[in-house]
């Protein structure tokens, strides 16, 4: 997984500009009065919301106090299949003229979603905010759900603005090889980092998720290394798979699993056993 930009351009505007999007409602002639109404408190908690980020005390964001009338008319501005929407999903996930099409919260699965950063449900006001909608697969944006904090304490990475460390904290050991069982090394990192990235971790499910997706990059490995160790001996291959590996957390951070696996998968004494002899 990887840090991707913010936004970069004014939030509220883009929240304005939702407001502007809807239909005068013949059924509910006051819609686009009340919604009208709401743009100074909503201006506030935006200013409020970023404040908060650049302090690095996001989790003490206020509750907000909207009627339910209120709170159902700004959760109406939110819909992931419309144009601005997806815009801004294109936006987001364009990096150096490059698109990421895979989920950041998890590095396995493709992005279909949005996943409200502080959920919707609790804080309708943010629920078009751009700083507070993240590119994310269905899976982890189901997995997560309506949790964010728990104690105080926030139960998630914001990959916008937790910078990830250039440090190797993912760990595989195999009890039973090829089958990888992945772990966060604690003595790698800061305690509260380490108290955030296993709660990101185990609350997405990912070191399952990790292990049921690995036979994937086992089998492209296995398949690679019988096509090629005839022809450069197995030395060879395995620098091979490290540079490649390199690249790729590069791209998608130090602790990009797919890379690490495949690295520990080539490099172990029983590799060889997997291949065609
Ligand atoms: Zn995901």
């Amino acid at each position: 997984m990887r840090n991707i930009n913010a936004y970069s351009e004014n939030c509220f505007e883009f929240h304005l500009n939702q407001v502007k999007r809807k239909q005068f409602k013949a059924n509910d002639p006051a819609y686009k009065s009340r919604l009208d109404t709401l743009s100074p408190r909503i201006d506030l908690s935006y200013q409020e919301y970023t404040r908060l980020i650049s302090e690095g005390s996001f989790e003490l964001i206020p509750k907000s106090d909207f009627s339910s009338q209120e709170k159902k008319d700004l959760l109406s501005l939110y819909r992931y299949d419309t144009k601005p929407i997806q815009d801004l999903h294109i936006l987001l996930t364009t990096i150096n003229n490059r698109k990421f099409n895979t989920c950041q919260m998890c590095s396995i699965d493709p992005i279909g979603s949005f996943d409200h950063i502080v959920p919707k449900e609790e804080f309708p006001e943010f629920s078009v905010n751009p700083f507070n909608l993240f590119p994310c697969c269905l899976s982890c944006n189901q997995t997560k759900g309506k949790r964010w904090l728990e104690k105080d304490r926030r139960l998630f990475y914001n990959l916008y603005y937790d910078t990830l460390p250039d440090i190797e904290f993912l760990k595989i050991n195999f009890n039973s090889y090829p089958i990888p069982e992945f772990s966060i090394d604690k003595t790698a990192i800061p305690s509260e980092f380490y108290r955030l990235t296993l709660s990101h971790y185990t609350k997405l499910n990912l070191f399952q998720r990790f292990k049921e997706s690995s036979h994937e990059v086992i089998d492209s490995l296995v398949s690679s290394a019988n096509a090629i160790i005839p022809m450069i001996g197995i030395e060879e291959y395995r620098k091979t798979v490290k540079k490649s590996s390199d690249e790729m957390r590069a791209l998608y951070g130090h602790n990009h699993w797919k890379s690490l696996l495949q690295v520990a998968i080539v490099n172990h004494e029983g590799f060889e056993n997997l291949l065609v002899t």
